[in-house]
């Protein structure tokens, strides 16, 4: 299943994601993805494992794959961020990257984050990338964005699952032609959790939805993005689970089960808060190689 872009560009509408998973672990969780099915991979310049994705890409023989990466805060401003996607470019093994996003908004320095997405606008226009777009942006970085942007971000990945749905930066989003693309989707955060943290998948509303349809809570979270008309990028490093995560297209959730859902929002946030993010604590550096 494919979403239409607001650039027209159409991409898969589950793809596969490699944060957390180590460089070594990469290339054989990739192949798996792509021989299960996946034809559209997320990674970023933070998570180490370009390289790996790209040769698994490459190794595959496969034409079309989708690719989704993204540009960190230590490389963002105008020059940066181009050469950013040199490194990243060369690391993947690919002269052109289909989705080419800012990892994250610098609020204390927003006219970096700015010069950052210029850049971007630059490779857009020179054909370097296919789509740009931005992550965890919330309504009043999407704003400033909207006043100085020409080109309207095609995504804004962002954390969205049963337990956290961000539903006001989703809505401002839609208004604006912005696909949410939902980060840690069936609810995997692995930092920041805190002792009382509930998982997801164990919650027991999205559990008897799952037995209805004989189907996993995993394979139930995924499914409420798809029909809510999120993408979504699920990650895992085992093959069964991999397949299964793609496995959700023979089910329908119905409007009950769906709002049932929509109900779990606890409006606690498990990833970092994006107006905490400033260079001095994770502006880490991105090797050239
Ligand atoms: P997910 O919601 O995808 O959950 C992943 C976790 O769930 C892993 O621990 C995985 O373990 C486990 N898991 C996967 N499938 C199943 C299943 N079917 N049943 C039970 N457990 C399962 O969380 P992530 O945080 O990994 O987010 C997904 C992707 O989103 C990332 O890989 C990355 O691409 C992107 N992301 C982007 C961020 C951003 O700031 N833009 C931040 C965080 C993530 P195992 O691997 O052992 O199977």
């Amino acid at each position: 299943m494919n979403l239409t872009l607001n650039n027209g560009v159409e991409m898969p509408a589950l793809g596969f994601g490699v944060f957390q998973t180590p460089p070594d672990e990469t290339r054989a969780a990739v192949t798996a993805a792509l021989e299960a099915g996946y034809r559209h991979i997320d990674t970023a310049a933070a998570y180490g494992n370009e390289r790996q994705v790209g040769e698994a890409v490459a190794n595959s023989g496969i034409n079309g794959i989708f690719l989704e990466t993204k540009i960190w805060i230590s490389d963002y401003g105008y020059e940066q961020t181009l050469h950013g996607f040199d490194k990243s470019a060369r690391k993947l093994g690919v002269d052109r990257i289909d989705l080419l996003i800012l990892h994250q908004a610098l609020p204390s320095e927003f006219d970096k984050t700015l010069a950052a997405y210029r850049a971007l606008e630059k490779l857009y226009a020179d054909g370097k990338v296919r789509a740009i777009g931005v992550s965890n942006f919330m309504v009043e970085h999407l704003t400033a964005l909207l006043d100085a942007a020409t080109v309207v971000p095609a995504v804004n990945q962002i954390e969205v699952h049963p337990y956290f749905q961000q539903r006001e930066v989703q809505a401002f989003g839609a208004e604006h032609g912005i696909l949410t693309q939902a980060w840690a989707p069936i609810g995997g955060i692995t930092f920041y959790r805190d002792s009382g943290h509930r998982s997801t998948l164990q919650d027991p509303v999205i559990g008897e939805i799952a037995t209805a349809h004989g189907k996993s809570p995993a394979q139930v979270m995924l499914r409420w993005h798809l029909q809510q008309g999120r993408s979504a990028i699920p990650k895992s490093v085992r093959p069964q689970r991999i397949a299964e995560n793609l496995d959700v297209f023979d089910f329908e959730l119905t409007g009950d089960q769906l709002a049932a859902i929509d109900a779990l929002d606890t409006g606690k946030r498990g990833g970092p808060e994006p107006a905490d993010i400033t260079l001095a604590n994770f502006g880490m550096p991105i090797p050239e190689n």
